[in-house]
Formats: structure tokens, sequence, C-alpha cells
């Protein structure tokens, strides 16, 4: 009874409540608990049942004493994110190292976090930078953040167009941004955020689109050559909302690509896709994605039936993994060959992925479509570091796309 009083009094007294907020664009954070006496919290991510992976988290704490000690608690969300469904591995919901900033502009990571298995947390002890401060997954980036990106590159590079592909189930703007001349003889097509969790993609899709927007002369000749294409976030909606999105319901959004659509930003890619297939001009597909939390290295999901390919075909991607592996140094490195989604069993189901739908749908002896996918489980992942990989594969496009090919009969 004596200590229970004592601690009333303390708390009353010297620490103002602890907050946790998460109802802003992108916010995601169930609390466990709170012990604001210890500056300590327990989250989870929310559950938002058919809206896939509940992975992602992202909140704003007030009432933090500025420089006292910070505990954070990340436990996996236990129920099942769509009906008749399991629950997630705790894992993906605990990166080594949380994002924390103080102005929600400028993140940084925690030290590493501290696994408990026995009840599956992970624990971060930082020192609080605020009184009010931000913690999240990994750095945010919502539509807010596409949006500008877009209105960035479009002041900084003449000649630029801003477009909206599709308006979302939801009746939010999809929207991207063509760079270089508009009527160039090649095209590429690159894209992120098919799984909303992913930020990672969208960071080095920022990355990507600056370097190609940028003052490098090999910038501006891909600029010459190229009519770039690219799209910050495809999955706004479960963006917008914090939702993992992975395996969201009616269908997950990287298995979307068949000939009835269910989200109209796949549709609408899809039509754009096939008409610069058919002008001849298609070079390249990228999508870009995170992978696993066990995955320390960047790699690149290469074409199923690689073996088997035409060699002229195959030459093509062995071409770009070398320019790759040469240019993506990170850190993380990209591994220098390609990995295949053996995961996914049936050529059915692997034809609705982007990477395969756009293989079937473009001329295999001018394009090549692979996927990109960027480790986030390092201390090299922030959002610079993510934007770094962007800058490096985009360098790699462009030696690809300048190089020499193979001329027919070779
Ligand atoms: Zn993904």
């Amino acid at each position: 009874m004596w200590s229970a009083l004592c601690w009333t009094s303390l708390s009353s007294g010297a620490t103002a409540a602890l907050t946790v907020h998460s109802d802003f664009e992108g916010g995601s954070g169930e609390t466990v608990s709170i012990d604001s006496e210890r500056q300590a919290i327990h989250l989870r991510p929310a559950l938002r049942e058919g809206r896939g992976w509940p992975c992602w988290w992202y909140v704003r704490i007030e009432g933090a004493v500025v420089g006292a000690a910070f505990e954070l608690t990340v436990s996996g969300n236990p129920g099942p994110f769509r009906p008749g469904g399991a629950a997630l591995a705790a894992n993906w919901a605990q990166p080594v190292r949380a994002a924390i900033s103080k102005d929600d502009v400028v993140w940084t990571q925690s030290p590493n976090g501290v696994a408990d298995t026995q009840n599956r947390t992970m624990t971060y002890r930082f020192e609080a930078p605020g009184e009010r401060f931000w913690l999240a997954w990994g750095p945010p980036f919502t539509p807010r953040h596409g949006a500008k990106l877009i209105e960035d590159l479009v002041a900084q590079l003449p000649g630029s167009e801003a477009f909206v592909l599709a308006t979302s189930r939801d009746g939010r703007p999809v929207p991207g941004i063509r760079m270089g001349r508009a009527d160039a003889p090649a095209a590429i097509w690159v894209q992120a955020r098919q799984h909303a969790w992913e930020a990672g993609s969208s960071w080095t899709g920022r990355g990507f689109a600056e370097w190609v927007a940028g003052d490098d002369p090999e910038a501006r000749r891909l600029r010459e050559s190229t009519t770039i294409y690219f799209v910050p976030i495809m999955d706004v909606d479960n963006v917008a909302r914090g939702a993992g999105g992975k395996e969201s319901v009616p269908r997950d959004h990287n298995r979307d690509w068949s000939g009835e659509p269910v989200y109209p930003e796949v549709a609408a890619a899809q039509g754009r896709i096939a008409e610069l297939d058919q002008a001849g001009r298609l070079r390249m597909f990228i999508d870009l994605h995170n992978p696993g939390p066990g995955d320390k290295r960047t790699f690149f999901f290469g074409p199923f039936g690689y073996e088997e390919m035409a060699p002229p075909v195959r030459a093509g991607y062995d071409r770009f993994i070398q320019f790759a592996a040469k240019r993506i140094q990170g850190p993380p490195a990209v591994e220098s060959a390609y990995r295949f989604a053996t995961y996914v069993r049936t050529d059915e189901e692997r034809g609705r992925m982007s990477s395969g739908w756009v293989r079937k749908h473009t001329d295999p002896t001018r394009t090549i479509s692979v996927t990109l996918e960027a480790a986030w489980n390092t201390p090299d992942n922030t959002a610079d570091g993510y934007r770094q990989t962007g800058r490096q594969l985009a360098a790699a496009v462009a030696d690809y796309l300048s190089a020499p090919t193979a001329k027919a009969g070779e």
C-alpha cells in the first residue's frame, strides 16, 4: 500500500501522462500498455481486417520528458488479418532498429532493440528527443511525401509532367511523373509500393527519380533517349490507412495483374505499359519492394524460366544484373545474381504478379522486367540509405539502356 501511494503521488506530480496517437495519414498502432512513470510504452501494429499484414506501425508520442530514458516495446498483432486466417509472425513488425523523429520529417534510428524470444517482443531504449516525437517501423513515406516529391521534381525539371495514373478504389488519386523527352525512342516504367508496409521501396524510388532529374551527364543523356515513368505509391489506400497491404482482401495488390484487375491503378498501369509496348518503346519495367526481415542484402527477383530462356532474351537480363552489381554498392550492396520467387507456386499466380504480367504482355527481345527487393533490416536502411540505393539503381539502368545490345543472329 505504501509503495502504491508513493507511485501515485509521483506520477501526479513529477510526470505528465504519456499519450500515444495514430490518427493521421499512415498512422498505425494499438497501445498494449503505457507506463508514464517509467516512460515506457508497449505497442503493436493496428489490425485492419482485410487490409493486409499488420506489420507497419507509426505513432506520435505526447507528454514525454525530453532527454529522459524512453522504452518502446513492440509485439506482433495476435489477430488474424484476413477472415479465417492466421496471425502474422511478430518479426515482420520488429525491425532491429526503430525509426525516431522529433519533427516527423527527419528520421534517425534507435540503438539495436533487444528481443525477448519467449514473449516475442522487441524493446528499444533511447532518450526521448522531445516532449512530442514520432516512432515508426521505418521512415514513413505516405501520399503527402509522394505529392511533394512529384511537385519538387516537376519544378526542377522543365518538360517533365505530373499525371494521375488512376483514382483508387477508395477515391484517392494515384499520382505519377513522366520525366525525359515525351517522344523519346525508349521508355521505362518504375513503380513502388504495391505492398503498403514496404515504405523503403518508395524511398528507393525517390532516390531513383532524383538521380534521373539531376545534373549528372548520364542522367541528361538518359532523359534524351528515354521517357521515364515513375509511380511512387501504387497502393495509396492502404498506405494512407497505415495498413500493411500484403495479402489484402479481395486480392494482394501484386497478385492483381490479371485480365480483370480489382485495383484501378493496376488496370491503368497495364494499359499504359501495353501502349508503350505496342509503340515498340518499352525497354524496362521495375517493381520496387522490400523483402523479409532476414534478408540483409538487396537483391533482384529475375524471370521465372530463366534457364530455358532464348539466349538473346536471357542476355538482356544478364547484362542488366552485371551493371546493377557494379553500380548498386549500397551499403548494402546488391546480390550479383538473380533470385527467383519460387515461393509463388503456380504458373497462374506467377502470371498475376506485375513482373510476370509484363513479361507475358511485352516483347521479350526488347523489354526486361525485374523486381528490386531493397533490404530494410540493417543500420544502412535509413531514408538516405534507400535513396542512395535508388540513385545507384538509376545509374545501372542508364548503363544498361546505353550499352550496345546483342544483334539478331548473335
Ligand atoms: Zn512487396
